[in-house]
């Protein structure tokens, strides 16, 4: 068993479930956090608190005014900064606990990286806003046999469900599709309140230490829907649906995993933006670009990104990976011609 301050965490110790014992294992355990939105800061946030040993952060975004209502462990300076989200969260964290490995990754989840992303880690925690990345998620977790908690907020209302690959139902036990753009509500169009985020963070938070320490309490085929604003929390019971499973968990089809399935250009939920895949995956030669883009307008270069106002009112950031945020525009096709028109294909 890994060591771990027994006065700092002398109150989480003292909860009988919990004990000296799953402590130890919390300080022991490895755990990706998919995505540092409002969802994802709060999870790696109480996770870190709690003295989880390794948490790797996979975000692709930088932080806006906009996000800061609900998306806990960035503030101001870090909008002014440009420091993309994982690594604004990493430093925000090595601070709260210095004795936790933070592992910042500034990227997209993709069939290309999932297995060198998700890999080596005990508990996979959902804190996107897409079902894209989700779908990825789990199908790289019942490939793997790896636990994941799958979150979403949306207005006043959260889901929360766990899934342990080869027991309960999967998220497309639940979900035979992703639903298409524009049929669901997002967070652009019914809009979110923080508390919504926070309460489902906490859960997903709660679930993930409950995976850890091998509790079995509660962790069974059931998703947890609340509506903070009606005040009504509802706990359904997907046994059923665990029991016929499904292509992916139980015959071993991994459409999204494998590439079949998913997009080159996407809206970002929350956002006035569209991100751009890199049509040719590869490191950019980011200080040539930022030389290049000064013609244009103010350039902000860092070591992971170059952000500049290439047109009034449009703002490119493009990633040491290659991939681009087009801020300015939900327009999939305008956001790639001013890709391609800047940065080059
Ligand atoms: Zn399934």
């Amino acid at each position: 068993m890994t060591a771990f301050d027994p006065e700092r965490y002398s109150r989480q110790v003292r909860f009988t479930p919990l004990g000296p014992e799953g402590q130890a294992r919390l300080a022991g355990a490895r755990v990706a956090v998919v995505g540092c939105g409002a969802l994802g800061s709060v999870v790696a946030m109480t996770l870190v608190r709690a003295g989880l040993g390794f948490v790797r952060i996979i975000d692709r975004d930088v932080p806006e005014l906009s996000n800061l209502p609900r998306q806990v462990l960035f503030d101001e300076a870090d909008v002014a900064a440009g420091v993309p989200k994982a690594a604004a969260a990493a430093a925000h964290l090595s601070r709260i606990n210095s004795g936790a490995k933070i592992e910042p990754v500034v990227a997209d989840l993709t069939p290309t990286n999932a297995e060198t992303l998700l890999g080596g880690v005990d508990v996979i925690v959902d804190g996107t806003d897409n079902f894209e990345a989700r779908f990825i998620v789990n199908e790289y977790a019942c490939r793997h046999g790896i636990p994941w908690v799958y979150g979403g907020a949306i207005g006043a209302e959260g889901r929360v469900m766990t899934v342990l690959p080869g027991t309960t139902a999967c998220l497309r036990c639940l979900i035979p599709e992703p639903p298409a753009p524009g049929v669901m509500p997002t967070c652009d169009t019914a809009g979110i309140i923080g508390p919504t985020a926070v309460v489902v963070g906490a859960i997903e938070a709660a679930e993930v230490i409950k995976l850890i320490v091998g509790a079995t309490v509660g962790l069974g085929s059931r998703l947890l829907a609340c509506d903070l604003w009606e005040g009504v929390w509802k706990t359904i019971d997907l046994s059923s649906l665990a029991e016929q499973g499904c292509a992916t968990c139980r015959g071993g089809d991994f459409p999204w995993l494998e590439g079949r399935m998913g997009t080159q250009a996407a809206a970002i939920c929350g956002r006035d933006a569209v991100q751009v895949a890199a049509a040719r995956p590869g490191a950019v030669d980011l200080a040539a670009l930022a030389a290049r883009l000064q013609a244009f307008g103010a350039v902000t270069a860092n070591p992971w990104l170059v952000r500049a106002e290439v047109e009034p009112g449009i703002q490119v950031s493009v990633f040491a990976d290659g991939r681009a945020i087009v801020a300015g525009t939900r327009d999939e096709s305008k956001a790639r011609a001013i890709v391609a028109r800047y940065v080059g294909a």
